[in-house]
């Protein structure tokens, strides 16, 4: 890779995974309304029943908005048989930890309603205590740390020597979290910006240095064990907060015989975002963005500058980093010299589907070019 293939594919690109209807779904007698139609076409067909009947009942008009086909091209579009193997080669995962070994500050982020997959997406099911190194459940999350230190070994021969740290954070409530430090749930950390650290940091996170595969494992595990206890099992918890798990890169690379070396600091954020259908109950309740607070306003944040950065005219003037900790935390990655990776996860069932609508809207925005 290089420059190049920043300026071939865009800074952020946005795949679509539909996961399976759920057993719940199935015994309800829900029914699917999303068609992948190609590798990168989903469409949507409520207009439809399986059977192949129109939905329209006699109260439904024909122009009945919610009830017409549409159609979304993405950079990549997953139906529900895809398996996490599939996700990991074909998103793009790949690609963007090529960028953060070069330096490059990356993001993967999932998008969803509550239930549409995100977690099980990144980390796969919540049961892997004893994981199996080979289990097809692994998520992206897993999947990356192995891509990543088979690249590592590879470049054993080579001039370049690599550092990996890696840091585990939550924002609840716009308050940051260090999952690796349970005292941090009563005391939470502050987002400050420097020009020597290259942007907004988080003090005092901690940091851990991971020598190979499984230290960054433990970090993974050890982030979910004390997100579990630091909730105290609340209610909703999970589906109002987002996680960042920050793997860095740092590299040492021989430039010139004499001993000149260049160092280049990479990283990768994967990010399990807070449910969107947080998003309308704020706009529902005629909030503004600083009432949406409680609510969560670092997701309306963050549709709107990925908003602006897709929009060219846009995308060089004032975008409001600022205004949320999560965007302050992905804005280098957000930002033109970044990568970002959407996965936006999607239910196909019936039920969902004004929340899958939106879901597809925002991600098309994302895409807007
Ligand atoms: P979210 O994190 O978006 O709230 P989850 O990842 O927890 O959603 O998924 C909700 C449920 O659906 C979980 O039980 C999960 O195991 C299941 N699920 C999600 N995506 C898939 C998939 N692609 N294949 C099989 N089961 C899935
Ligand atoms: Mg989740």
């Amino acid at each position: 890779g290089n420059d190049s293939s920043v300026d071939d594919l865009g800074n952020i690109s946005v795949v679509v995974r539909v996961r399976p209807l759920s057993e719940r779904e199935i015994q309800r007698n829900d029914d699917t309304i999303i068609q992948v139609v190609s590798h990168e076409q989903i469409m949507m067909r409520p207009d439809v029943k399986p059977n192949g009947q129109s939905a329209l009942s006699g109260a439904q008009s024909t122009f009945n908005q919610t009830l017409t086909a549409k159609t979304f091209t993405f950079n990549s579009v997953f139906d529900q048989t895809a398996t996490q193997s599939e996700m990991m080669d074909k998103s793009g995962v790949g690609r963007v930890i090529a960028m953060a070994m070069e330096g490059y500050s990356t993001t993967v982020f999932c998008y969803g309603q509550t239930g549409s997959g995100k977690t099980h997406t990144l980390t796969g099911p919540p049961h892997l205590d004893k994981p199996d190194p080979f289990s097809e459940e692994h998520g992206l999350i897993y999947r990356a740390f192995v891509h990543l230190f088979d690249r590592l070994k590879e470049n054993t021969k080579s001039d370049c020597t690599y550092i990996i740290k890696a840091s585990f954070l939550e924002i609840y409530n716009e308050k940051v979290i260090d999952l690796l430090n349970l005292s941090t749930f009563k005391k939470p950390l502050q987002v400050r910006w420097s020009r020597a650290s290259g942007g907004f940091y988080v003090e005092n996170l901690f940091t851990v240095e991971c020598e190979e595969f499984d230290d960054l494992l433990a970090v993974l595990e050890e982030g979910m064990r004390n997100r579990a206890v630091g909730s105290h099992g609340m209610n909703d918890y999970s589906s109002r907060s987002h996680t960042i798990l920050t793997v860095h890169v740092i590299s040492e690379l021989q430039a010139s015989e004499e001993g000149v070396y260049l160092s280049r600091h990479g990283k990768i954020n994967f990010v399990d975002l807070a449910g969107s259908e947080m998003t309308k109950k704020t706009n529902s309740q005629g909030k503004t963005l600083e009432e949406a607070n409680n609510i969560n306003k670092s997701l309306m944040v963050l549709g709107y500058c990925i908003s602006q950065l897709s929009d060219p005219r846009k995308r060089n003037g004032h975008i409001p980093y600022r205004d949320s900790k999560l965007t302050q935390l992905l804005s280098d990655s957000l930002a033109g010299n970044g990568i970002t990776l959407m996965v936006a996860c999607v239910s196909p069932a019936r039920s969902n589907l004004s929340e899958t609508l939106n879901t597809l809207r925002y991600a098309a925005r994302a895409k807007h070019i």
